[in-house]
């Protein structure tokens, strides 16, 4: 064996079996398939992000499509990782703990504990992750399994579907539909709700889990807690599992408050919430997020991420750690930065509000989150449609309004099930935690578009 092995590598470097181009023809004529995605993620398709971050740089539009914070994080977050960049700790420039840096379990413990009503371990019920994104996928990979359900409420944050399918789950949806019909004013994110007895049908003796998303992107609905308990006790019916999705867990306006579902009678045991340093410290770059639960789920998590990321970060994981603890001291008070951020975000947010409606559009009010939908088809007959070839209706007026004028939205059906993006055709998602200098200008720039067509 070792003789054939020595005389073909012998022959690959004095005389190559075939050319490159050849390599590639051989491989066509023969082998077509082989090197095509594996089925889990055969039905994958380059997503929103990948191609309208692409648009953006292709015409620098103002983007207020993506979410991210175009300001300045708090700077205690920023000088630490400064220091700890340059801290005379060489260890904190090299591996840490796997499941998560100890100073930072150690602080998420001390923050959730109290909020969970209950003392978290922080060393086997909280698992640090390559921001919520892995979180999420360690999550549905180490519980859901061929054949599983799992039920997923419109609109999604999209990577859920892609990730049940990739681990050869089925989703289920089911949308929150508007149930104030006819309601005259500008909508709140409050009238849309889940029909309970839609819900009760999907789940079954295969519905292995739910994912719930409060508060939701892209529509800003906060589940109220009676939305929560139909949720849990269906949960606790069927023996499913809950994924809390919480990353916008701070930015909640008044009157609304964020209700975790772990903290329900009985659903401790069958909770994984996720969180994210990202949206909690506006540092979306540092990919810092984390979930936690109860030791025996969370072991099918790290399973997971020990075979994929296996260790986030320490620099970031030490940085975001200081900052809980900067934080804790404060909670609950004006000056904590999980306070002021959203105090400030409900001023952008019904600015926002204020100059789409004079637009033409007809927003929906988040009660959470940094995103606003709104209903473009009051204006839509000003928009050449036709100049576009994407399948649905808000891809082509997204991008109409990109190339013309220079204003970047999200197209909303990107956050629906094929079958149900009928119901967000004329929805564009636009994100509000941006300077109160760039809102104005995406308030000029509609504005002027419209004085202009009239
Ligand atoms: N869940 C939701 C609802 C989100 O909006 C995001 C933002 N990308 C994520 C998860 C992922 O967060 P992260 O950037 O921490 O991976
Ligand atoms: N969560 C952010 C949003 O919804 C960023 C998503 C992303 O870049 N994948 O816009």
């Amino acid at each position: 064996m070792l003789r054939n092995f020595l005389k073909l590598s012998k022959r690959k470097v004095n005389a190559p079996l075939c050319s490159c181009r050849n390599f590639t023809k051989t491989i066509m004529a023969s082998d077509q398939d082989k090197f095509a995605l594996p089925s889990a993620y055969a039905q994958s398709q380059t997503n929103v992000w990948v191609e309208y971050v692409q648009l953006a740089m292709a015409y620098k539009p103002l983007n207020i499509g993506q979410g991210f914070p175009d300001f300045a994080a708090p700077k205690y977050i920023s000088q630490a990782l400064c220091d700890v960049a340059q801290s005379d700790n060489p260890l904190l420039q090299q591996y840490t703990r796997g499941f998560g840096h100890i100073r930072l379990v150690n602080a998420l413990s001390k923050l959730y504990s109290p909020l969970i009503n209950r003392e978290i371990d922080p060393q086997n019920e909280i698992l640090v992750t390559s921001g919520a994104y892995e979180a999420l996928f360690s999550t549905i990979m180490g519980h859901v399994d061929q054949g599983d359900e799992v039920i997923i409420i419109e609109p999604f944050f999209d990577c859920y579907e892609p990730m049940v399918l990739a681990a050869r789950g089925i989703p289920r949806f089911i949308p929150l539909r508007k149930t104030t019909a006819g309601s005259t004013g500008v909508a709140s994110s409050q009238e849309w709700a889940l029909d309970t007895k839609e819900l009760e049908g999907l789940f079954n003796s295969k519905t292995k889990a739910i994912i719930v998303n409060t508060p939701n992107n892209p529509l800003g609905k906060v589940f109220s807690k009676n939305e929560l308990e139909i949720i849990a006790n269906l949960c606790k019916k069927w023996n499913v599992l809950c994924i809390s999705d919480e990353v916008y867990e701070w930015m909640v306006y008044k009157p609304n408050k964020h209700f975790r579902i772990a903290t329900l009678p009985g659903m401790w045991e069958r909770t994984i919430t996720i969180g994210s340093a990202g949206k909690t410290f506006s540092v979306t770059g540092w990919k810092t997020g984390w979930a936690y639960g109860p030791a025996k789920l969370m072991h099918n998590l790290q399973m997971v991420h020990q075979n994929c990321v296996y260790v986030c970060p320490t620099p970031t994981q030490e940085a975001v750690a200081r900052g809980f603890e900067y934080e804790l001291p404060r909670l609950g008070q004006d000056d904590c930065y999980f306070i002021s951020l959203p105090r400030e975000l409900e001023t952008k947010r019904d600015y926002m509000v204020k100059f789409l409606t004079e637009t033409g559009m007809k927003p929906i009010i988040p009660e959470g989150g940094y995103f606003i939908m709104a209903d473009y088809s009051p204006i839509a007959k000003d928009v050449d449609l036709s100049t576009e070839k994407d399948k649905y209706k808000d891809y082509r007026f997204t991008k109409w309004m990109t190339k013309n004028v220079g204003l970047q939205g999200i197209p909303s059906t990107a956050f629906y099930s094929e079958p149900n993006k009928n119901l967000s055709e004329n929805f564009v998602r636009y994100c509000f935690i941006k300077e109160d200098h760039n809102l104005q200008k995406a308030a000029d720039l509609l504005l002027n578009w419209r004085a202009g067509v009239k």
